[in-house]
């Protein structure tokens, strides 16, 4: 059974879970649940590993950061087998993304901090700078999607910025945590400075509660942001959000069609629509709707079905595919259960789907589905494609297929979205900031962004005296 990781040690207490296989829907380990005394145990040896680490120089700090993105390359392949395992995400975007990100995300922000110029002023015969101090414990939450992703990005900067973490990975993905932390046993990293608790959504309302916990991190569905506000509220803790989106992809008649289609299929379809950025609306020009339906249509039919996370999430995706045809949709490829006659019939798949004919505030077209289906609809002018990509209440991701310059720009410019991708999607530089917009977020991450949000800063001013005359 797995074990939380407290204070630089394994820990065995609380009762036992299982993570099922999302593509068999066999067990494939036990893990503890922390309960009350889990959790403070952890935000003790979080606590008490706080000031040694917070006093260590930011360049020994990103030393580690270095070491712990060796331990990652060494333990490279058990990461990948646990996160493929948890998942059910494809084998080969796991090896050449998901977990490589983890040691970039290391390298980056390893990079980034220790080259941080401080603010320094002089006004009238004063000097004032600026000392950024780290915010002491910082809790992490982390969804299931891109479990291994998502954890490391919000650990390095929270590390390198002098921070100790309190990690609560999702019930559902457990095991790269799991390897994570044997990894940081393994770099002689000191104890308590990065602890692993698992549990459900208890275990984290428990940690976000917990007095000594600084500052909340947190990646997942915009309701238990919710959720985490109020709880975080009560003690005013600064808090960061990565939430869910109803992603928008306006397909201009200007494009390049062949890629505006394969670039729609990868934003719609990759993990199985299980990704954040993932488009859940598509909004294409008149004069090219019919072409573009059809083309995406029959491209949907060849793409390989990816599992549901789990039996309920299957569930809720296959709810919105029934709700898509009670509201009066048309279905234009998908929505049923695939039947492959192999192992993965036990597993938790649903057909690669997309739908026409809904209305804008049709409860298809506003909420977050996370699944492999999207609805697409004409326009009739740029203007009309900004407003409905707009009447959205999230605002995480939008992409634009156009080769008309000026259009991508002022078109982009427009959108309300923390992100936006023209003829092209899913393409991060670890420096720009990344969140979303209304519904999907509060705050950015990603380069300085990050090392902003896990420091607060004093501003110290001296009178410099001048010497007598
Ligand atoms: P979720 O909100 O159900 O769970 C996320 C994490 O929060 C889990 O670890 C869970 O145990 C924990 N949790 C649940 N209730 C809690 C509570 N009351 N207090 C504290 N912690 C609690 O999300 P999920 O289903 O794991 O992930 C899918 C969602 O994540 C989607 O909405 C997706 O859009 C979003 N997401 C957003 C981004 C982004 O960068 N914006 C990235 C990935 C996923």
């Amino acid at each position: 059974m797995l074990t939380h990781f407290i204070g630089g040690g394994p820990v065995a207490a609380g009762l036992g879970f299982p993570v099922h296989d999302p593509v068999t829907g066999t067990v494939v380990r036990h893990v503890h649940e922390a309960d009350p005394e889990v959790v403070d145990r952890a935000v003790r040896a979080a606590r008490e590993a706080s000031r040694d680490w917070a006093a260590m120089p930011v360049g020994e700090r990103a030393g580690w950061m270095r070491r712990l993105a060796e331990g990652i390359e060494e333990r490279f392949d058990d990461l990948v087998a646990a996160e493929v395992a948890d998942t059910g995400n494809p084998l080969d975007q796991t090896r050449t993304l998901d977990v490589p990100r983890g040691i970039a995300n290391f390298r980056a922000f390893a990079e980034m901090a220790a080259q941080r110029p401080e603010d320094a002023f002089h006004l009238s015969g004063t000097f004032s700078y600026t000392v950024r101090r780290p915010l002491g414990v910082v809790a992490a939450i982390i969804p299931w999607n891109l479990p291994f992703l998502l954890m490391t990005w919000k650990l390095a900067p929270a590390l390198v910025s002098g921070n100790t973490v309190v990690v609560k990975p999702s019930e559902h993905t457990p095991g790269s945590a799991a390897i994570f932390a044997e990894i940081c046993a393994a770099a002689g990293l000191p104890p308590g400075v990065v602890n692993i608790i698992f549990g459900h959504g208890p275990a984290g309302q428990l940690l976000v509660e917990h007095p000594d916990v600084n500052a909340v991190t947190f990646t997942g569905s915009t309701r238990t942001g919710s959720a985490i506000m109020r709880t975080a509220a009560q003690r005013v803790k600064p808090i960061s959000f990565e939430l869910g989106g109803k992603n928008a992809g306006l397909v201009f008649e200007d494009c390049d069609l062949d890629r505006a289609v394969e670039g729609t299929v990868r934003s719609v379809f990759t993990n199985g629509g299980q990704v954040c950025l993932c488009t859940e609306r598509v909004y294409v020009q008149r004069s090219i709707f019919e072409e573009f339906c059809a083309r995406l249509a029959a491209r949907a039919q060849e793409v390989e079905p990816q599992p549901m996370i789990s039996a309920a999430h299957r569930d809720k995706v296959l709810s919105y595919y029934a709700l898509a045809r009670s509201e009066g949709a048309k279905v234009l490829t998908g929505g049923g259960v695939p039947v492959f006659g192999d192992h993965r019939d036990g597993g938790y798949f649903v057909e690669p789907t997309v739908v026409a004919g809904l209305s804008e505030w049709s409860r298809f077209n506003r909420e977050e589905i996370f699944g492999p289906v999207c609805h697409v609809a004409p326009f009739d002018s740029e203007a009309e494609a900004i407003d409905l990509a707009n009447s959205s209440e999230y605002g995480l991701a939008a992409t634009v297929w156009t080769d008309g310059l000026d259009r991508a720009h002022r078109v982009a410019q427009r959108l309300e979205a923390g992100l936006v991708w023209i003829n092209t999607w899913y393409v991060r530089d670890l420096r720009t900031p990344f969140g979303g917009a209304k519904l999907s977020g509060i705050g950015r991450e990603g380069g300085t962004r990050s090392l902003d949000f896990y420091s607060e800063p004093t501003t110290i001013t001296i009178k410099l005296e001048q010497p007598d005359a």
